[in-house]
Parts: C-alpha cells; structure tokens; sequence
C-alpha cells in the first residue's frame, strides 16, 4: 500500500462532526499513517481542534495536531504539550501560524523554529515534530534563499520531518528537495496534496497560500465554469499524475489535504495504487 496521511480541519457543527466521522471511516481503509487536525490562531479554533484530536484518538487512531505558536505563550503551549504528552499522542505539526489581518504580531514566539527548539527544550524527545515545507516559495519570504534558509533553522531546531503546502508542479517538490539535501538535511519531505473539487475554492486558496496553479491548469479549468464533472475529472487526472511522478521521485508518502472530503482522495489512492 503506498503510505499517506490525511489533513482535516476542525468541523463547526454537530452535521460537520458526524460527517467528518463517515469520511474518516471511509478513509480508514487506507491505513493512512496518521490524521492530522489544523489549529487556527484563535481560542475558540484551539478548543475546536483539541475536541477533534481527542475524538480521533479515542479512536484507537494516530492523530497529528498541528500547533500554532503565533500570539502564543510559551505556557500555554508548555501546557497543551503535557496535555498531549499525558494523552500518548506523539506526533505534532508546529507551525507559526497565521494572525488574522490587522491583528499586531504578539507572544512569546516569532517564528517556527522558536517553536520548534521550545518543545525539544520542554519535552526532549517525547513528540515527533512536523514542520512545514514550501516548494514554491513562502509567500511572505524575502526571497527563495532566505526561505531555504528559514527551512533549514527550522530543521535544525529538532524538527524531525516537513509536510509541504499544496502545489500542482512536480517539479518545485524536486527542486526544492535537492536544494535542502545539499544543505544536509536527510529528513523526510512529503509533499501535500490537494484534490481538485471546486476549481475556484483552490485557486483561492493558492493565491493566499503562494502556491501556483499553472496557467495551461487555470485556463482549463475556467473553461469548464459550472461543468462540475470535467472539473473533477480534469483534476483527478492531473493530481494522480503528479502523485505518480512524486511517488516514482522519491517522495516518501503522499499527505492529502481533505477539505474533510473522503471521495477524491479515495480515487487519487486508487488510481496510483500499484497494481499486484
Ligand atoms: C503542512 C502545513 C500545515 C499547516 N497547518 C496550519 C494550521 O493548522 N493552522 C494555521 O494557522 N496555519 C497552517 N499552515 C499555514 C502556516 O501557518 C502559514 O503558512 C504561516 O504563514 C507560516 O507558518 P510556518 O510554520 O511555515 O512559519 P515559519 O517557518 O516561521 O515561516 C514563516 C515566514 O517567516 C520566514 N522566516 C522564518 N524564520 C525566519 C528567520 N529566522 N528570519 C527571517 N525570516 C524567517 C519564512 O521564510 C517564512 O516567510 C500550514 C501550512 C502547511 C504547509
């Protein structure tokens, strides 16, 4: 079975919790290595991801919190970890996060590697610590050498493996993997996937995020407008490729952004699957 990993976000309601729970069955069958939970910069975010986590682990399954220090304290953060830590969950994404807009930078922490070296200095070796990875250049980054360089502090703090943002060219991952090996860094880089469901939701979310949707990509997928199922064959057409590519690469699993949709991730696995 090729190794892959599922993100979700925190459902909102009692309808999205029950649902999210029908796509984590489903996907299940998959024997994914971990689900992950994405944390957003606000309380009532956190409290939402922790009930999530939680309902995941009970699960009896492995479960990946992210964690955002933006605006965080470090006891805060000290006391989520022991939290976790008393809860046998291992493994973590720690992130900078982001502010909402107009809000002023505060906490004890400015960016993920300050994170990062704080958890190796409160809890040594306890979590497994994912960071965040970005072939196509973080969109905030001075240019693409200073973000290599953020990449690499961030490494070298005690992170112990990187999850990529989503993009749609194989060829970034490439570049971007070779560029830190030749800086040392053997670790484990898997890139993110995001399946194809509604075009203008992820072209969205690529212009906030930096990730490029080519232009032959855009083009195509504009000319479909409301034809929902080119849009999501061209997609899956186009995704599973790039995961056979990624795959045949090197890349060492596949993470899927879910968008806590089960049925596209299902059909990318299907179509990349090796057949016995
Ligand atoms: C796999 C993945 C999961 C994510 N999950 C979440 C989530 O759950 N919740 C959420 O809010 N967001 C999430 N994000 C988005 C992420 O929080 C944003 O992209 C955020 O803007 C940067 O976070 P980071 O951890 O990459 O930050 P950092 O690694 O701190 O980098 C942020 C910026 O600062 C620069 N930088 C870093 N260190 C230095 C330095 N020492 N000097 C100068 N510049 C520096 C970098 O080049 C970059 O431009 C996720 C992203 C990915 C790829």
């Amino acid at each position: 079975m090729i190794p892959v990993s599922f993100e979700f976000f925190p459902p909102n309601t009692p309808a999205g919790a029950e649902r999210l729970r029908s796509v984590r069955a489903e996907l299940d069958s998959h024997r994914p290595e971990f689900y992950s939970v994405t944390y957003g910069a606000g309380g009532a975010t956190q409290e939402k991801t922790q009930a999530t986590v939680l309902e995941i682990a009970a699960a009896g399954q492995t479960v990946v919190p992210h964690l955002s220090c933006v605006g965080a304290s470090r006891e805060g953060i000290r006391t989520l970890l022991e939290d976790w830590r008393a809860r046998a969950i291992r493994r973590i994404v720690a992130l900078r996060g982001d502010l909402p807009s107009g809000m002023v930078q505060g906490g004890d922490f400015r960016f993920a590697s300050d994170l990062v070296g704080f958890i190796r200095e409160a809890t040594g070796d306890a979590f497994h610590i994912e960071v965040a990875a970005y072939p196509e250049v973080h969109p905030q980054a001075r240019n693409a050498q200073a973000d290599l360089d953020a990449f690499v502090t961030k490494m070298n703090a005690g992170a112990n493996s990187a999850i990529t943002q989503f993009f749609y060219n194989a060829d970034a991952y490439f570049a971007f993997v070779d560029a830190v090996r030749a800086r040392g860094i053997d670790a484990p880089i898997v890139p993110g996937v995001m399946p194809i469901q509604a075009y203008f939701k992820v072209a969205r979310f690529a212009e906030v995020c930096g990730a490029e949707v080519p232009r032959w990509v855009a083009r195509r997928m504009e000319g479909y407008g409301d034809d929902t199922a080119s849009v999501r064959a061209f997609g899956l057409d186009l995704v599973s490729t790039m995961c056979d590519r990624l795959l045949a690469g090197g890349a060492p699993s596949i993470h899927f952004y879910t968008l806590n949709q089960a049925d596209l991730c299902h059909e990318v696995i299907r179509r990349i699957q090796p057949s016995s």
